[in-house]
């Protein structure tokens, strides 16, 4: 059975003291039983996000990793020192390191190795810009990034993984995927991990679904049988919005 997952990118918002009453505040609220509550806030704040979470089943994420080891890496995070910090996962090809940092297929997928080498589960990101999904070229696009990020895992790596499929064109443009558009995407990516990895390991790893994701159409979007839940960016800066939208499964 794969996990229900509602992740939440705070990207580069809230300063270290916003982000523990934020985390205060997200643990006064109800979260449905079965569903895993991720947080991916920025590097400065995890030692302190990591002291609040104590008594709290939200698991701990990083916005990226280093694919290299400790060393000379100016301004570059290991995935050990995020290790040592009780971070868990981790998400790795974000649309914006991509296009921002110049992240590559090669990079993404030399990250999600590193990731998994240190025990943290990668939230791997792949998605289509505007021009590629106008075009219709939007599968291949997507076929040649899950391709390159996980085709040369094991099948005991490929447990670990978290898929999230997030059209470039949705991120942070209130444009949301209809719950058709995206279950198409989300159907084509578990085709692809079926052929890969058999139909059992597909069919329990989580994909979910990024890109204006919010309180009022996130349940018609977890309804689709192949989206397990939703890598959140703006919404999840308010936690009443990223509560509502943890519990918008079968509500
Ligand atoms: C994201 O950046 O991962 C994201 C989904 O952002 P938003 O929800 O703001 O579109």
């Amino acid at each position: 059975m794969r996990q229900k997952i509602v992740a939440g990118n705070w990207k580069m918002n809230t300063k270290p003291s916003e982000g523990v009453q934020l985390v205060k505040n997200l643990k006064s609220l109800q979260i449905a039983e079965d569903v895993k509550l991720i947080i991916a806030p920025p590097f400065t704040h995890l030692a302190l996000v990591k002291a609040e979470l104590t008594d709290s089943n939200i698991g701990l994420a990083s916005q990226n990793l280093s694919k290299e080891n400790f060393g000379a890496y100016t301004g570059e995070i290991a995935a050990e020192m995020l290790k040592e910090l009780s971070v868990n996962y981790a998400i790795i090809g974000h649309s914006e390191r991509r296009l921002y940092y110049g992240e590559t297929d090669d990079i993404v997928a030399a990250k999600v190795l590193k990731a998994l080498a240190t025990d943290i589960k990668p939230i791997v990101c792949v998605g289509e810009n505007l021009e590629e999904r106008t075009s219709g070229n939007f599968l291949a696009i997507i076929k040649k990034q899950i391709e390159a990020a996980l085709f040369g895992l094991s099948k005991d790596a490929i447990k670990h993984v978290v898929v999230a499929y997030e059209p470039v064109w949705a991120i942070g443009t209130g444009k949301t995927a209809s719950p058709e558009q995206a279950q198409e995407v989300h159907a084509f990516i578990r085709s692809l991990l079926v052929e890969k990895f058999g139909k059992d390991l597909a069919s329990d790893i989580s994909i979910l679904y990024g890109g204006s994701c919010k309180p009022s159409n996130a349940k018609e979007l977890f309804e689709k049988e192949d989206i397990d839940g939703g890598l959140i960016g703006g919404a999840a800066l308010k936690a009443e919005d990223f509560a509502a939208i943890a519990n918008s499964f079968g509500a």
